[in-house]
């Protein structure tokens, strides 16, 4: 059974040793999708507590958010505390539990350079001074890095292991209109391209189910992100929290979500085209708690992951 490449297994081929990534949510950072700049309300499917780093320091600082243009930020030593005590706190609960040495540390929550240049720099060099710590992965939207940001993280990719995460989801615009998205696919292409020549390292996010795409489309997103050189990808299938618009479309009967076995062939399909140096950090997603709506089947992550392999396993593949 051959073991399909991993991020895990990209990082601990360089790195010598197992690297955790430490999810962090700093309080002041939000999306333009959300706060009017590029639309209001966000993605269809977007409820952030769903996706949120499990801490409730992020509260602290709530009413007040950056954006690309702010003058100054009065919090910035609000927010570098944050970060050091969400890093001390998650760190340690990983060298307790798993005995973890190496750190990644993972801007994860919106639109993480979506800040006065100064804020990025000092957050991202706070992140790096801590022990143990390789690199950083930030994730964020294409259309809200800009160049001086990206040719500063190229210069620390000198020294350091540094990953953006851009949401691709998919290549179709009538798809990302349909889901509010706030850019279009070519947006996306641009930033990744600009990126890898820059010399960073990109994963890209992509969402199978989404509203009017059919498997060949889905498979036409992956089919295109790789084309534009990825290094790592995360697929996640499109379910359906309470209290965003998404939950409106599917309550009308106007959404149905991806089946289970859909899902499984289009993941079987875009994992059989991948590039084999494409490592894959995720190959489901799901949310176990009240807030999931649909479908069912994403809401136990032990049992997708079961089922996955047993669809894998024909193939010769495992996860
Ligand atoms: S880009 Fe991310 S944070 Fe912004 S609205 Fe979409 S899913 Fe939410």
């Amino acid at each position: 059974m051959q073991q399909i490449y991993t991020y895990g297994q990209y990082l601990k081929d360089k790195f010598g040793s197992k690297v955790y990534k430490v999810g962090i949510n700093i309080s002041g950072f939000t999306c333009p999708n959300i706060d009017g700049t590029v639309a209001k309300g966000g993605c269809t499917f977007c409820e952030n507590d769903s996706f949120s780093a499990s801490t409730n320091q992020v509260q602290e600082l709530k009413g007040f958010h950056l954006n690309l243009n702010s003058i100054t930020n009065p919090y910035l030593d609000k927010q570098l505390q944050q970060l050091s005590l969400q890093f001390d706190a998650i760190s340690k609960r990983q060298k307790q539990e798993y005995g973890a040495q190496k750190f990644i540390v993972y801007f994860q929550s919106f639109t993480n350079t979506y800040a006065p240049f100064e804020t990025l720099k000092a957050l991202y060099e706070k992140a790096l001074s801590f022990p143990d710590v390789v690199g950083l992965s930030i994730g964020t939207r294409s259309d809200s890095i800009t160049d001086e940001t990206l040719s500063y993280l190229a210069e620390l990719a000198k020294q350091h292991e540094i990953w953006i995460e851009f949401g691709i989801q998919s290549v179709y615009n009538a798809t990302l209109e349909k889901i509010n998205r706030g850019h279009d696919a070519a947006n996306v292409k641009e930033w990744i391209i600009k990126s890898k020549q820059a010399g960073l390292n990109v994963c890209g996010h992509l969402i199978f189910g989404l509203p009017g795409e059919n498997t060949t489309m889905m498979l036409e997103t992956a089919k295109q992100a790789y084309e534009w050189g990825i290094d790592s990808v995360k697929y996640h299938p499109l379910y359906v929290v309470k209290r965003t618009a998404l939950a409106n479309e599917f309550t009308r009967g106007e959404f149905t979500p991806i089946s289970e076995e859909e899902y499984l062939n289009v993941l079987m399909q875009a994992i059989k085209m991948k590039p084999q140096s494409v490592s894959v950090q995720r190959v489901t997603a799901g949310i176990n708690n009240d807030s999931l709506l649909a479908p069912a089947w994403c809401r136990d992550k032990n049992t997708q992951i079961k089922n996955i392999n047993k669809a894998f396993s024909p193939l010769g593949f495992k996860y």
